[in-house]
């Protein structure tokens, strides 16, 4: 029986795509620096992701990660990169902005209250993530929030889940489900901590035979059969 769920954020339990477009289209206005059409948000999301794919590895810092995606991409569309450090740390408030539930987050969360313990457990920053989760009433419903940056390790290192399981007291491992979208954090640090896994995958996307994946959904609304099978 499932008693404890480990909830993902950014991908998971809010749309972090609309959130993105939002925030670098509100700071593109700012800085004026011309139109920040969808393909060009495309072009930022890829190298984004290859930063975030390269902190998971241990290969570079989480600071590295949050200024230097957009050295690189200020460097390929020929903006000026001394903005960057500046540009990053307001993104990161933009971020929070904008609030935009993946299927009925919310609603199911709130359900789940008094049945499960649910947490957070997050790779974001502090900035963005403290305004997210209060603005869409997350916070709020979670029995508490694990924040990498707090943690000072990421997922999915082991590290992150050995400090959140330390925070729980006792711990039986198999009555934890981590559901997240990412292979590479959520479900590889799944696998590292030795709970149960659940990949939320709505782009049905293939994932690599190396993954242990317990469950897989493509709506939030199937963890119920997860958590209260028939
Ligand atoms: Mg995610």
């Amino acid at each position: 029986m499932i008693t404890t769920i480990l909830w993902d954020v950014d991908g998971t339990l809010l749309n972090f795509i609309a959130a993105e477009k939002a925030a670098m289209k509100a700071l593109f206005k700012e800085y004026g620096l011309g139109e920040c059409s969808d393909e060009r948000i495309q072009r930022y999301s890829q190298i984004n992701r290859k930063y975030w794919e390269r902190l998971e590895r241990g290969e570079i810092t989480k600071r590295e990660v949050l200024v230097g995606r957009f050295i690189e991409f200020f460097e390929e569309e020929g903006i000026d990169i001394s903005i960057a450090q500046e540009f990053n740390e307001k993104y990161q408030l933009r971020l929070g902005d904008t609030i935009v539930y993946c299927d009925d987050s919310l609603d199911i969360i709130r359900s789940l209250q008094g049945k499960v313990k649910q947490y957070v457990v997050s790779n974001g920053t502090v900035a963005a993530q403290t305004k997210k989760l209060r603005l869409s009433g997350i916070g709020e419903v979670m029995d508490g929030i694990f924040l990498s940056e707090e943690l000072g390790t990421e997922k999915p290192n082991i590290g992150f889940f050995d400090k959140v399981f330390e925070a729980f007291g006792e711990v039986d491992k198999k009555q934890i489900l981590i559901v997240g979208d990412s292979l590479t954090s959520d479900i590889k640090g799944g696998n590292n901590a030795g709970i149960i896994t659940c990949w939320y995958n709505p782009g049905k996307k293939k994932a690599a035979e190396e993954y242990k994946i317990d469950y897989e959904i493509t709506d939030l609304h199937e963890v119920y059969e997860i958590l209260f099978p028939l």
